[in-house]
């Protein structure tokens, strides 16, 4: 990767973050290599432990130093990898094999393999954070032999385009427009852990762009967050064009302001997803009316056990502050998959983590956890300005969303939802809405499940399309069953943070929609520009498609307002 890729020509991607981003290639190195097998230190010892352990208590401060830069749902990922640096574990390793005489590098790289080891054999939410382990093995092998940290440089003379085959937590939590002028890798899908956090830092991202990390260090690149084309050493034309269309959008987005509606003054509540606290003043800035999702599994995360119903209950008083007289939905937890907690595994072993006990499921293994969670948000809501509305995740069947809602009323919670992101509980919603207050679709597991294709896998992020019409049929059906039992249906899933595909979802019946709050400011100004009826247009021809693709091309030929934006 030094230098030998092509120069020119356009690669294309998935657009996962909008905006426009030029500069120079840096590519991420996170290759440092293996410390010889075999190296000794000179017989000091304790010198040499030290020397590691200072260099290990170095990296979890810095990482939490990133955190702190980054704040939101980035630090608590960071905050938890530094806990991970600081394992006595990891340290008593360390010392053994630096007493038996093995220089310091080496002796982290095996301490870190046993661990490593046994965190991959494990699975599920152990395996998962195989990538973070490596992370923080890299930064401390390159601080103790002296080689460049590998990462995301903080000190370019100008911001850059960041490729790079993934991107560790530590390598997103960075990226700030400042920096970063735009990321590009060859893995991640559209709903991938880093193309959430890249939307959440507004920095314009593309992921599964295939021969990305062939192209020269240095090569000036314009990427189009939205459309997902990487051009390689853009004209002075290019970019001009590229960067008008992008001044005259933001202009344009600024502009629209006030609730989300369409043209003719349909109301389409405009919420905001967020992991804790820390995002509510993105969430604020952007306009949003209220909290559509609010991933509770941030406060939990890398917790030997769960937060104090205190803590518990002041988090969710906080969000709820932030919006007097606006509605705040909570998921409550959804651990396990892709979202793993470390108090709370699954009970038995699962070969393929995203069909097993997971989200509701786990809540029948452990009531206890989900009555604590419960009990703090009635007591968070009582006395609160906001209407607290209560959802839970992964919901199958009509039992099951019963059970939940039963819980929410005996814990005093008046508003208890689902979200749809299982087909069965889309095919069987008007069943559904007779036993719940409101929908939620969270369409990144839709597709998942409809499509049997992991949202972790670049390789399938195609089948991850949110504009697959099986996937608009799922929507449709669950909004249609929602609005004939009278209850309210939003989207909380990626898909609504897409400004056309938000048109369609609102054309499908889709009743608000909720999102990253960079998002808002764009689907807010197109869907101004659209009458609820070309919405509807939109939604029956992109239906009416066989593929995504044509999908895309039919909605748009219904929305004439996506030209001012540049959309
Ligand atoms: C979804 O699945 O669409 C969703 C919103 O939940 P999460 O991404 O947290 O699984
Ligand atoms: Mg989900």
């Amino acid at each position: 990767m030094t230098g030998q890729g092509p120069v020119r020509g356009v690669l294309t991607g998935v657009g996962v973050s909008p905006g426009v981003g030029l500069g120079p290639v840096h590519l991420l190195a996170h290759e440092i290599p293996e410390p010889p097998a075999g190296s000794r230190h000179g017989g000091d010892a304790a010198a040499e432990r030290a020397r590691a352990l200072e260099a290990l208590e170095h990296v979890a401060i810095d990482l939490e130093a990133r955190g702190a830069k980054a704040g939101g749902e980035a630090q608590d990922v960071l905050e938890a990898q530094a806990m991970m640096a600081r394992d006595p574990g990891l340290a008593d390793g360390i010392g053994e094999l630096v007493a038996d005489g093995v220089a310091a590098e080496r002796a982290v790289y095996e301490s870190f393999g046993r661990f490593r080891e046994l965190l991959a054999g494990a699975g599920g939410y152990l395996a998962a954070r195989v990538a973070d382990l490596d992370d923080i093995r890299d930064r401390t092998i390159a601080l103790l032999s002296g080689l460049p940290m590998p990462g995301v440089p903080t000190d370019a003379a100008e911001p850059f385009v960041l490729i790079a085959r993934d991107l560790a937590p530590a390598d997103t939590a960075v990226l700030s427009r400042d920096v970063v002028a735009a990321f590009v890798t060859e893995e991640g899908g559209p709903t991938s852990h880093t193309a959430i956090l890249a939307r959440a830092l507004g920095v314009p991202a593309v992921v599964a762009c295939s021969g990305v990390t062939a192209v020269a260090a240095g090569t000036r690149v314009l990427v189009d967050g939205a459309s997902g084309s990487v051009r390689l050493s853009p004209s002075e034309e290019e970019v001009a064009v590229a960067r008008n269309a992008a001044a005259a959008r933001a202009a344009l987005l600024s502009a629209a302001t006030g609730p989300g509606m369409t043209a003719d003054g349909h109301l389409v509540p405009l919420l905001a997803n967020i992991g804790g606290p820390g995002d509510l003043a993105a969430a604020v800035a952007n306009g949003a009316e209220g909290v559509g999702l609010y991933r509770t599994e941030f406060l939990f995360l890398d917790r030997a056990t769960p937060p104090s119903a205190q803590e518990q209950e002041d988090a969710y008083r906080t969000v709820l502050d932030a919006f007097p007289g606006g509605r705040v939905v909570v998921r409550t937890l959804d651990a396990g998959a892709d979202k793993p907690l470390a108090f709370l595994p699954p009970p038995g072993e699962e070969p393929n983590a995203a069909l097993g006990e997971r989200g509701l499921r786990l809540f029948r293994v452990h009531p206890e956890v989900m009555d604590a969670q419960l009990g703090a948000l009635a007591r968070a809501a009582a006395g609160s300005r906001a209407k607290l509305q209560v959802m839970a995740p992964m919901v199958a069947t009509r039992a099951e969303a019963e059970w939940f809602a039963e819980a929410c009323r005996t814990a005093g919670l008046p508003e208890a939802g689902i979200m749809i992101e299982i087909p069965a509980a889309a095919l069987r919603a008007a069943d559904l809405a007779q036993v719940v207050d409101f929908f939620s679709i969270g369409t990144n597991d839709l597709a998942q499940y409809a499509f049997a294709a992991d949202r972790q896998l670049g390789a399938l992020a195609g089948l991850q399309d949110p504009w697959q019409p099986a996937l608009l049929d799922l929507v449709h059906a669950a909004a249609s069953a929602a609005r004939a039992g009278g209850k309210t249906c939003g989207v909380c899933g990626e898909a609504a943070a897409d400004p056309v595909l938000a048109c369609v979802l609102v054309g499908l019946g889709v009743s608000s929609l909720s999102m990253g709050a960079p998002a808002l400011p764009a689907v807010r100004a197109t869907l101004a520009r659209h009458s609820q009826e070309q919405c509807h247009l939109a939604a029956q021809a992109a239906r009416g498609a066989a593929t995504a693709e044509e999908a895309r091309a039919a909605a748009r030929a219904h929305l004439p307002g996506l030209a001012d934006l540049s959309l």
